[in-house]
């Protein structure tokens, strides 16, 4: 296939490398990245003249509103547009609604599996939009992922990655307070572990990503905290899930008191830089004042 690539930073240009190792024609544009092996263009609208498949991999909703403008008029009629970015629901669909209507595919496939993922072509996607667009751009997922799920219609993909992470960054906070609390009342950090990972309070948070240096999975708590997945990078996710929640007049105190909770953390207390597990030193640090 021919493929255009736009926006090739840190998760784009490994899952553009591996379309390429794939045997795909990969054309990329970024207004600042030129990774190595990928034949770049110099504007986007060059870049996806010839693609049957466009993807996109950018920073936030209005970067890619404005990256819609200048490549859906250049597009071939048929072709698909299929974001990969993590965005707000609302920008997927008006993205969507605005690619239909100029007679093109379009999917929101945000991902999961971070920078590790992307580059051993394991991600899992989640998507939203038509059923012809998900089959043209399935056979890519299978090269940059390991699984895609079609969610359903437009935004669907959003809205999965949004709840999704809105539990992780609860659970993340969870998980650290009580290793705190634990810690308080003199309890060893391994018992603890060794109960929690098999009883009721066990997750994905204590049992594969433990927040605890040197106790259960390897995780960067192991590594100074050093990202990972940043705190930033769940703010910026909790904070889509809050909007989200607002523009459907959903109830979600545990979401809205995470995002609070990171806010401080990244703006407030030296947590930008680091990783979100790095909730429980800060926790450690404090008392209930
Ligand atoms: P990044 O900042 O490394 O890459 C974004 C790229 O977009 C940069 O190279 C930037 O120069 C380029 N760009 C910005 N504006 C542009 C424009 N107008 N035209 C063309 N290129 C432009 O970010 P990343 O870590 O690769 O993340 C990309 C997306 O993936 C984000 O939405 C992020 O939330 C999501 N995501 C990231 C991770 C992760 O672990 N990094 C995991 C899952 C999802």
């Amino acid at each position: 296939m021919n493929i255009a690539f736009i926006g090739l930073g840190n998760m784009g240009a490994p899952m553009a490398q591996n379309l390429i190792k794939a045997g795909h024609t990969v054309t990329g544009f970024d207004t600042a990245a030129a990774p190595e092996g990928i034949t770049m263009a110099t504007s986007a609208p060059e870049a996806v003249q010839d693609a049957d498949v466009v993807i996109t991999m950018l920073p936030n909703g209005a970067i890619l509103r404005s990256v819609a403008n200048l490549v859906i008029p250049a597009m071939k009629a048929g072709a698909v547009l299929c974001d990969c970015s993590t965005v707000d629901v609302d920008s997927a669909k008006a993205v969507a609604e605005q690619a239909e209507a100029a007679g093109l595919g379009a999917l929101d496939a945000p991902v999961s599996g971070g920078v590790g993922g992307a580059s051993a072509g394991t991600l899992t996607f989640m998507v939203g939009g038509g059923d012809a667009a998900f089959a043209t751009v399935q056979p890519l997922f299978e090269i940059m992922g390991q699984k895609a799920v079609h969610c359903g219609a437009a935004g669907a993909g959003q809205s999965a990655k949004i709840c999704n992470n809105m539990i992780l960054g609860v659970t993340m906070i969870a998980t650290c307070e009580a290793f705190a609390l634990a810690d308080k009342l003199g309890l060893d950090r391994q018992k603890m572990y060794d109960v929690v990972s098999t009883s009721s309070g066990y997750s994905w948070t204590m049992n594969a990503y433990t927040p605890a240096p040197g106790v259960g999975a390897t995780s960067p708590a192991d590594n100074g905290y050093k990202p990972g997945f940043a705190a930033e990078l769940m703010l910026k996710d909790l904070r889509l899930s809050q909007q989200a929640a607002e523009s459907a007049d959903a109830d979600t105190p545990m979401g809205q008191l995470a995002a609070a909770l990171y806010e401080h953390f990244v703006e407030q207390e030296n947590g930008k830089g680091m990783d979100f597990s790095a909730m429980l030193p800060r926790f450690e640090k404090r008392g209930r004042g």
